[in-house]
């Protein structure tokens, strides 16, 4: 039985191009996707901002480039806030692009946390299905998606089942996890390497609380992540006297995964309800395990003891004591991990399931288009 090839329209993210790292985790897991989607047959067109590149092609991708200004990210505003759409935004021109093309496409997936994708579901006759990639970070958001999943129950899936449960939803979740390509992330055996902390540089990450453990231990962190916020970067700094903090920069995933790897363990230590943690999972896959708070996505990437430590959020000492008894976890429990729950395969599987379920077809159809 032939399954049937989807023709898909994928939409980027509005913060910035894919690569730029402005975007976070989500400019990951859209290239991850897509390259699942590819191997699993589907067809892709990809409309995204432009200076967007792929680290790879396929004569089943097409992209589309469009021009205007980033959207301002949801989780730097207040909670009562309005939508911002800033004038000659890229918002607007990306969704007048698939607006044009897409009746040409089976279904359309929105990778962007705004209200204007989400609103554009229930007036358009469009099959526009979103992964949702952040908690309610706002509340004209958190109605929106409420909403949409009253309208549209299966037209909305979330990274992790801690994150969707930030919102009022009618119906059980779809969760479908996130993924990353095995070949990019190779394996590193290295077991008394330094420590590491990765992420974007802003306050809702925690930088600070990694800091204190490698203090603590009288050894550098390494750092690596797109500085976001200077003046809460230099903070950190100034905070302690010796130098602890190693900025690496923010790397390609080639160089990010080499130098990750060879770390003893990544320390995460987030103060939001992180929807998922791209860098747990990239670490795991590299071998390396993770000592983070119990807190969202985090919460169900590790399992405590086996690929990684769980400590209470914000609890330093618990943090410190988890990373003296680092070496009692398996770097091949985390590569292992990895390869059973969140490869591009595996999470392009999920997302086929939840489009089937979406479109109301079979999963597997008889014919091909
Ligand atoms: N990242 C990267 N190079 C670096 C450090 C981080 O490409 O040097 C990427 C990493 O691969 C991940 C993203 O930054 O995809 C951070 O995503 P995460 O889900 O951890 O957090 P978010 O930024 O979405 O809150």
């Amino acid at each position: 039985m032939i399954k049937k090839q989807l023709k898909l329209i994928l939409v980027s993210t509005p913060i910035g191009y894919l690569g730029s790292g402005k975007g976070g985790g989500v400019e990951l897991t859209i290239v991850s996707l897509i390259k699942g989607l590819i191997s699993l047959g589907h067809k892709i067109i990809l409309i995204a901002p432009k200076g967007s590149k792929l680290p790879f092609e396929s004569e089943l991708l097409e992209i589309r480039l469009i021009d205007g200004v980033d959207q301002p990210s949801w989780q730097h505003q207040d909670r009562k806030d309005p939508v911002l759409i800033p004038s000659k935004s890229v918002l607007p021109n990306l969704w007048e692009e698939v607006i044009d093309i897409a009746n040409k496409s089976d279904a359309v997936i929105n990778f962007a946390y705004d209200w204007l994708p989400l609103w554009l579901t229930k007036t358009q006759s469009i099959k526009i299905f979103h992964l949702i990639s952040m908690g309610a970070e706002s509340i004209v958001m958190k109605e929106t998606i409420s909403e949409i999943s009253e309208l549209f129950p299966f037209r909305l899936a979330f990274h992790t089942k801690r994150q969707s449960k930030d919102y009022s939803l009618k119906t059980d979740p779809i969760i479908v996890g996130n993924g990353f390509d095995t070949d990019d992330y190779l394996f590193n055996e290295m077991e008394n390497g330094p420590l590491g902390w990765a992420g974007r540089i802003a306050p809702e990450k925690g930088l600070e609380d990694a800091v204190k453990v490698a203090n603590d231990l009288g050894e550098k962190l390494l750092v690596w992540g797109l500085i976001e916020d200077k003046e809460y970067a230099s903070k950190i700094e100034n905070t302690f006297t010796n130098e602890i903090v190693e900025w690496k920069g923010f790397l390609p995933t080639n160089k990010f995964q080499e130098q990750l790897g060879r770390c003893r363990a990544l320390i995460n230590t987030p103060k939001w309800n992180e929807a998922y943690g791209n860098v747990i999972v990239e670490a795991m896959a590299c071998g390396v395990p993770v000592i983070a708070y119990d807190l969202g996505g985090p919460g169900e990437l590790i399992e405590d003891g086996f690929n990684g430590f769980l400590v209470k959020p914000n609890d330093i000492e618990g943090l410190i004591k988890a990373t003296k008894s680092i070496s009692e976890i398996k770097r091949k429990n985390c590569r292992a991990w990895f390869e059973k729950k969140a490869t591009s395969k595996v999470f392009a599987e999920r997302v086929e399931n939840w489009l089937h379920k979406g479109l109301n077809k079979k999963i597997s159809a008889d014919l091909q288009d």
